[in-house]
């Protein structure tokens, strides 16, 4: 794995992530994925827990955060001037205590705005209290970038470290978003994570939205943000471009129904 970071087999997907309301573009989910030599096109399931067990994650992770940032301001660049962009994080790039140093960097490195930047992390890292990841976290937040709660309602959250460590947004898990029609508990499950973060001043992003019903269901729920199979799956760079552009376009031309489902490539 080590020499396929060097001989550059990682490549990363961008999935669109729009106002559940007017369907306008807002980020992008950057999701990396393995083109392996012999195995083809490998989803980060099959390669991201051998990458924490070995430590690769490290270097894997700051590749991924590097090539994100970059990407963004290319884009910015090129006219999407508002676009933000989302990245993973690894509970292993804590561990080594110098996460804050990597964003810096790769914020100089690319010219990124930190407020375009947010940093997804999964609920059980803020179950670890100890000093040294408190003030990291802290240290990571004082950059001015976003920070948001990843599959959020599948772990234990630690509620109080919700505005402890000033979280923007929680992203509700698939899980509840793919059964939400007819399931009156994953409706009340989503129903009062959206309050909740409603009351704390945080956004909702439902992620895994596959149809325009569930979309409907969510936005008169009151959450914010949507993405889905819906809207466009995990895309290489240059199709989050052309969807991007031909969104811009229809949001632009239209003032009914936004461009929703756009033609899907296939991505793991
Ligand atoms: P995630 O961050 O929760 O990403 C969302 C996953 O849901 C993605 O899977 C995406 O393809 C999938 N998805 C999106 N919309 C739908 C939908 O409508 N229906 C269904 N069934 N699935 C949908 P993917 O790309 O396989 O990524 C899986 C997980 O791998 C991610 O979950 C994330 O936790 C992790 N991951 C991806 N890239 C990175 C990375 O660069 N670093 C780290 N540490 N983890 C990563
Ligand atoms: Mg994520
Ligand atoms: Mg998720």
């Amino acid at each position: 794995m080590r020499q396929a970071l060097q001989q550059e087999e990682f490549v990363l997907h961008y999935q669109p992530i729009v106002d559940i309301h007017s369907g306008r573009l807002l980020a992008a989910e950057a999701l990396v994925r393995w083109q392996h030599p012999e195995r083809g096109l490998l989803g980060p399931d099959q390669f991201i827990g051998l990458a924490e067990r070995s430590g690769l994650i490290v270097e894997l992770g700051d590749w991924v955060l590097n090539t994100a940032c970059q990407q963004l301001v290319a884009w910015q660049t090129a006219g999407l001037a508002d676009l933000c962009v989302s990245v993973n994080l690894s509970p292993v790039q804590f561990r080594r205590g110098d996460l804050d140093q990597q964003v810096q960097a790769a914020l100089t490195r690319s010219g990124l705005a930190p407020a375009a930047l947010e940093l997804e992390l999964t609920e059980s890292l803020l179950l670890q209290d100890s000093e040294k990841f408190i003030s990291l976290l802290m240290r990571v937040k004082a950059l001015g970038v976003s920070l948001a709660i990843d599959d959020f309602g599948t772990g234990y959250s630690n509620l109080a470290y919700l505005q402890r460590f000033q979280v923007d947004k929680l992203k509700i898990d698939k899980s509840f978003v793919c059964k939400l029609q007819g399931d009156q508990q994953a409706q009340a499950i989503v129903m009062a994570i959206i309050q909740m973060a409603k009351s704390l001043h945080l956004r909702t992003t439902a992620e895994g939205i596959e149809d325009d019903a569930t979309r409907q269901l969510l936005a008169g729920m009151g959450c914010d943000q949507a993405q889905g199979y819906w809207f466009a799956r995990p895309l290489p760079a240059a199709d989050f471009a052309d969807y991007a552009q031909r969104l811009l376009a229809s949001v632009q031309s239209s003032t009914s129904e936004p461009l929703y489902n756009a033609p899907n490539t296939a991505s793991p």
